[in-house]
């Protein structure tokens, strides 16, 4: 019988560590029954992920994550079910264009603040193999002595409201919703807790988000104890969404994070799998 679906992961396409082939077989070895990749603003890792899901008999269905334009915390919509050969596909180049202009933006910043590196020895530094993002800059400030940590690297430079943090997301999360429902997929607040929204602001904002399109809230995360975990889950049922899991694994770049982990239980995706189902038949 299938019990997890751990549907939150990122490959080496974006800031993950490990590649598409290393990640099916991981999450093959952690006991996972069925998979999504939802690498930052990319579907590029999919097709390889699937030919070793299918080698290995996992389950595996197409995702991304996209971030929205937000305020106070962060905002990551992930999208599932999508064709990956639809309208997202080509959308998805300006995303990547938002992200190339804004890591030089980052730089210059750390060069201002007496750390200078060019973006050759971050890539160096990090062995990135696919889109550069925070994370390998924050490895390079620890790598070149600046910082004593990827952590303080991040809290001291690199986190929303830092003295080199530069905003990167372009597109409102109507856009972002509806991007992902064109392409006949569904979309799912990641990490809510993020959002940084308490109480009669959180559910203000939930109930816009559904009102806008919003199918479902991710749950079962690293960041959500159980208690925020049930707050989560209460509103999804208030407001008609589904919920999903997934353990949002980076590989080393999250050293703390391992596959599956959480254990997201496989009836989210069964649930999931119904309502892609009638967005595949809408568009
Ligand atoms: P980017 O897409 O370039 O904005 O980078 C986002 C990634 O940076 C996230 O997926 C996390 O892996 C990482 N990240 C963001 N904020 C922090 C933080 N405060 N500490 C450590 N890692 C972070
Ligand atoms: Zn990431
Ligand atoms: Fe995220
Ligand atoms: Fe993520």
């Amino acid at each position: 019988m299938k019990t997890v679906a751990d549907l939150h992961m990122h490959t080496n396409h974006s800031d993950g560590t490990l590649n598409p082939t290393e990640l099916a077989r991981l999450a093959k070895a952690q006991g996972v029954d069925a998979v999504a990749l939802t690498d930052h603003d990319t579907v590029t890792g999919i097709e390889e992920l699937v030919e070793e899901t299918n080698r290995l008999g996992l389950e595996a269905i197409p995702g991304v994550e996209l971030s929205a334009k937000f305020f106070p915390g962060t905002l990551h919509i992930l999208g599932y079910g999508f064709d990956s050969r639809g309208p997202i596909r080509e959308k998805l180049v300006e995303f990547q264009k938002a992200r190339e202009e804004r890591n030089p933006k980052i730089l210059e910043r750390l060069k201002e603040l007496g750390m200078p590196m060019t973006l050759e020895e971050v890539s160096e530094i990090s062995k990135a193999r696919g889109q550069i993002g925070r994370p390998h800059i924050a490895e390079a400030l620890a790598a070149k002595g600046y910082v004593k940590s990827y952590e303080e690297a991040f809290n001291r430079y690199l986190t929303k409201g830092a003295s080199a943090y530069v905003p990167k997301a372009n597109w409102s999360a109507q856009e972002c919703i509806d991007l992902i429902h064109e392409s006949g997929g569904v979309a799912v607040v990641a990490h809510p807790v993020q959002m940084k929204l308490q109480g009669l602001d959180l559910r203000k904002k939930v109930s816009e988000l559904a009102e806008i399109g919003l199918d479902g809230l991710e749950v079962v995360h690293p960041d959500h104890n159980s208690e925020v975990q049930e707050l989560f889950n209460g509103l999804a049922g208030e407001f008609g969404l589904l919920t999903t899991g997934g353990s949002d694994f980076h590989g080393d770049h999250k050293p703390g994070i391992q596959l599956g982990q959480g254990r997201p239980p496989y009836v989210f995706l069964e649930k999931l799998r119904e309502r892609i189902k009638r967005q595949r038949k809408a568009y």
